[in-house]
């Protein structure tokens, strides 16, 4: 049995965040399934020999310093892997008494749980129902979609399995967040991907996340493979974010976007104030200046992730050799997270930004996007430019008209839900082969005026 030490005595420092939002993998990057393009699954290379099971002591640290290092009433304990449902439901049972023990008078903390949704079943539903989890399912769209990508270790689709998990989540009315990925499978499939999820699985909070692997020359090969164990498999490099070339599996930047406006275009119709999709939120609060989501902030850094053992990162999508900030076990998480190297971290994402992303008319809700994705060249030459910048600006042009129609009903304080009427009007006014104002004009399938169902 490892002795672990004793979790060190934090002091709140006037330097550190007021409030942080830390994703912790209890299960570091084990999963019971081998999605092809999860680069996480290699990550079990960072901890050889290891079980990757986050222990009490560790769970106890981190529950407590997590706590009190916010200087907010509002706390968020997110879970995530690798799958979290493989420590079991006692562990997360035990997360919730020691919320409670070490939660201050007023703090208020909701728990969120990322999951592939292969295990749940009715306990884990009953649990999370009783205690407010919000729960993120992960599914592609339909099962064809779904099974491009989402496999388990024998090569077979899970999309029935995870069907199965969200109908427990259903059976006990648990809130759940659809985590999509967008791929080169479900790319061109925006429209019926989104319509999948609100029509046939009742979703009202809706992720896409675009999926990038970056490659190089010499890992390219073996990137394309997948990145777990399967059997037959060769050997898997790390993933590290280092290389300028692809995958076959990652999205293209044109056809992202491209995605998010045929999304758009059906959301902006109907389904306003019904059904959240996360960007169209955080566009929209953009055009007010507050940016909810680090990918399109000026600045990042304050999205650490936690490994099972008590190693924390700079952010989820860089646990790799260089970016360790240090353990909660030694250093306090209040420090850590005032760390000046996870300062410079999150300051270089705005000091960083290439001439072209400068000069951008939508940098202000864009800003360049995350880091991880900044590997292209911009059309000055000049390196460090976002892979998707063709797709970003296609989607906050696109969606700029409406935005503002939205954010102008905001501040007369009417219902968003109002734009609705603003885009049938247009719809009825512009005559449907005129080229959309964004100036993407007819290389949208469903540009904006574009009334096919
Ligand atoms: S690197 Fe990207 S995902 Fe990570 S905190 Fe910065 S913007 Fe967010
Ligand atoms: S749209 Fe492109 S140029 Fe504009 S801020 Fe985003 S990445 Fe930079």
């Amino acid at each position: 049995m490892s002795v672990e030490p004793a979790a060190p005595v934090q002091v709140p420092s006037a330097l550190s965040p007021p409030a942080f939002h830390l994703l912790a993998k209890p299960s570091g990057s084990t999963c019971n399934i081998d999605c092809t393009y999860c680069f996480f699954l290699s990550k079990d290379a960072l901890y050889p020999n290891d079980k990757q099971r986050m222990s009490e002591a560790t769970l106890e640290a981190y529950i407590r310093q997590l706590l009190e290092a916010h200087r907010t009433p509002q706390v968020t304990v997110a879970w995530q892997g690798g799958e979290p449902t493989l420590m079991g439901l006692p562990f997360f049972a035990r997360a919730v008494e020691l919320v409670e023990k070490h939660r201050r008078p007023g703090q208020v903390v909701q728990q969120t749980f990322q999951t592939n949704g292969l295990l749940l079943d009715g306990a884990w539903c009953a649990f999370f129902k009783k205690h407010d989890f919000l729960v993120g399912l992960s599914v592609d769209g339909p099962r064809a979609l779904h099974d491009a990508y989402r496999l388990d270790r024998r090569g077979q689709g899970t999309f029935d399995r995870v069907m199965d998990g969200w109908r427990h989540l259903r059976a006990h009315d648990v809130p759940f967040n659809v985590l999509c990925t967008v791929n080169a499978a479900n790319q061109e499939r925006g429209r019926e991907v989104y319509r999948f999820f609100r029509d046939e699985l009742s979703a009202q909070w809706i992720q896409f996340i675009p999926i990038v692997e970056r490659a190089t020359e010499e890992t390219l090969a073996a990137a394309n493979q997948g990145w777990g164990d399967r059997p037959g498999r060769g050997t898997r490099p790390l993933y590290t974010q280092t290389g300028g070339l692809v995958t076959e599996r990652s999205v293209g930047g044109a056809q992202y976007g491209r995605f998010l406006v045929d999304v758009f275009e059906e959301w902006v119709r109907r389904d306003v104030g019904q059904v959240y999709v996360q960007l169209f939120d955080v566009t929209l609060e953009a055009h007010f200046g507050r940016h909810l989501l680090c990918i399109h902030a000026p600045t990042c850094g304050y999205g650490p992730a936690l490994e099972h053992n008590g190693d924390l990162y700079t952010c989820d999508h860089f646990v790799e050799p260089g970016q360790e900030l240090g353990n909660i076990h030694e250093t306090p998480l209040v420090e850590l997270v005032a760390s000046p190297k996870l300062r410079r971290f999150g300051d270089d994402k705005r000091d960083r930004l290439t001439g072209q992303c400068q000069r951008c008319e939508v940098r202000f809700l864009c800003n360049g996007g995350c880091p991880k994705d900044r590997f292209a060249t911009s059309a000055d030459g000049e390196p460090g430019h976002n892979y998707m910048c063709a797709g970003l600006e296609t989607f906050f042009q696109h969606t700029r008209p409406a935005m503002q129609v939205m954010a102008n009903l905001l501040r007369n304080r009417k219902a968003p839900a109002e734009v609705m009427a603003w885009v049938a009007a247009e719809d009825a006014r512009r005559d449907p082969y005129q080229p959309c104002p964004c100036g993407g004009g007819s290389k949208f399938k469903f540009c904006h005026g574009d009334r096919r169902a």
